[in-house]
């Protein structure tokens, strides 16, 4: 993909926007892009670096994520909302074309490294009520004070914050000399291909270490990130606007990643915010137990949308007849009475009962939680709790001690649909 239109090819120690920024090392890459690490020499401090690929669909649909992350940076002049914040963004022109660039906050490792890190096992529940509260007020967030949906939110998409930061690490008094001798050199025209090697080999290590040692577990071992998952004061943001939208003007009619997706767009019922939360549960439950709470495949005689309404209804019931036949794509999958057409016999497991069979949640760890999730996956989207409503909920607010009933005051009053 590194080609005309494509991605930019970067390499250590290149510089972009006038010599601001300098890359230090991949970070990650998706579809549309890829992100560095890159040292800005104006604040002294470490930031991401998206580059988009440069062809013109790419370019309209970076200037739309910047036009979204610039409206939710403005509107949180106090950074408490746990959304990225974009610092910069400008044009850089490479040998693929023009790339649209965004200088976003650099955070640490996403929460599917995390829940890998854990071998698959799922995180203590405490630090799953942690990392609630940060989506659920990011959502709130855009949801209610800006109108924009995410239409993507899944583990991959939560970053975790670095409580090193690294611009005050000690290494960085290497790294920067490091790499300001580099360019220096290279402007000089001195021939130094030997030396800017070494020095980029250097820079190279100072960074690594400064991984290794970060909050987000880079390269720790796993029974070392294992202990390491205790320790930490979970704290996170909510990434990737690519696919937002604002309420007013939904963009596609199939949005979210398919595990995520919630039955509304799967029948393309028409969609609103309430897609965000039924994502969020999602994500909520793979927090919990390591696995997805849905993970459809095709199968002989059914498609992969079919698979996935039943394993909907496994878990959660049978879907009521009348959302079931209200999509467009409705008369594809349901027959009049609302009964899949090519799979029949659909056996029930509740998600509280899941919960502490298989995955080993004592009873009452299991039915607290299930009872958070269940009005959130509720199949008519008008009925699932809104993100504010979310955290007023005992469950996010209970603390190890306390015991879920003990909560005082409005908060343990409150009861959320269920
Ligand atoms: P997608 O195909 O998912 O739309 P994308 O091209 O929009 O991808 P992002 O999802 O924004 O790109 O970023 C790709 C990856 O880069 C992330 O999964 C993450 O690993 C890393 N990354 C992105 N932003 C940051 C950041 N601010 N700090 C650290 N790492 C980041
Ligand atoms: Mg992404
Ligand atoms: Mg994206």
């Amino acid at each position: 993909c590194y080609r005309k239109g494509g991605y930019h090819a970067v390499r250590v120690g290149d510089t972009f926007s006038g010599g601001r920024y300098v890359a230090q090392r991949k970070l990650g890459w998706g579809q549309f892009s890829t992100v560095w690490l890159a040292y800005d020499t104006q604040t002294s401090k470490y930031v991401a670096l998206k580059i988009q690929k440069s062809a013109p669909e790419f370019a309209q649909s970076a200037l739309h994520e910047i036009q979204v992350l610039s409206t939710l940076t403005e509107n949180d002049p106090e950074n408490k909302k746990c959304v990225i914040r974009l610092l910069d963004h400008f044009k850089h022109t490479g040998p693929n074309g023009q790339h649209l660039c965004m200088v976003l906050e650099f955070l640490g490792d996403n929460i599917l490294q995390l829940i890998r890190y854990n071998r698959y096992k799922g995180l203590p529940l405490n630090k799953v009520r942690e990392i609630c509260k940060c989506i659920l007020t990011a959502l709130d967030y855009i949801h209610r004070e800006l109108n924009i949906l995410h239409t993507d939110l899944k583990p991959e998409n939560i970053l975790l914050i670095s409580t090193i930061n690294p611009s005050k690490d000690p290494i960085k008094s290497k790294t920067e000399p490091v790499l300001n001798k580099v360019e220096g050199n290279v402007n000089g025209g001195v021939a130094l291909n030997a030396i800017e090697k070494k020095l980029k080999q250097r820079a190279k290590r100072a960074v690594a270490r400064i991984s290794a040692r970060r909050i987000s577990m880079g390269g720790v071992k796993a029974e070392k990130a294992e202990r390491c998952v205790d320790g930490i004061d979970f704290r996170c943001k909510v990434v990737d606007f690519g696919n937002a939208c604002w309420a007013s003007a939904p963009m596609a009619e199939e949005i979210q990643t398919r595990q995520y997706r919630a039955p509304e767009v799967v029948l393309q019922s028409g969609y609103s915010f309430a897609v965000d939360m039924w994502s969020f549960a999602c994500t909520a439950f793979e927090l919990a137990t390591g696995e997805m709470m849905f993970a459809p495949k095709p199968g002989q005689g059914f498609s992969e949308d079919e698979d996935h309404l039943a394993l909907m209804m496994e878990l959660l019931g049978k879907m009521p007849r009348k959302i079931a036949v209200g999509g467009l794509r409705s008369k594809e999958y349901f027959d009049r009475y609302g009964d899949l057409k090519r799979i029949r016999r659909i056996k029930n497991m509740p998600l509280n009962r899941l919960l502490s069979d298989k995955f080993k949640l004592s009873v009452n760890d299991a039915r607290e939680f299930a009872d958070f999730l269940i009005p959130i996956l509720d199949f008519a989207p008008e009925n699932r709790p809104t993100a504010e409503q979310c955290l007023k909920h005992p469950w996010l607010n209970k603390t190890p001690e306390s015991g879920i009933d003990k909560v005082e005051g409005e908060m343990g009053k409150l009861q959320i649909k269920g």
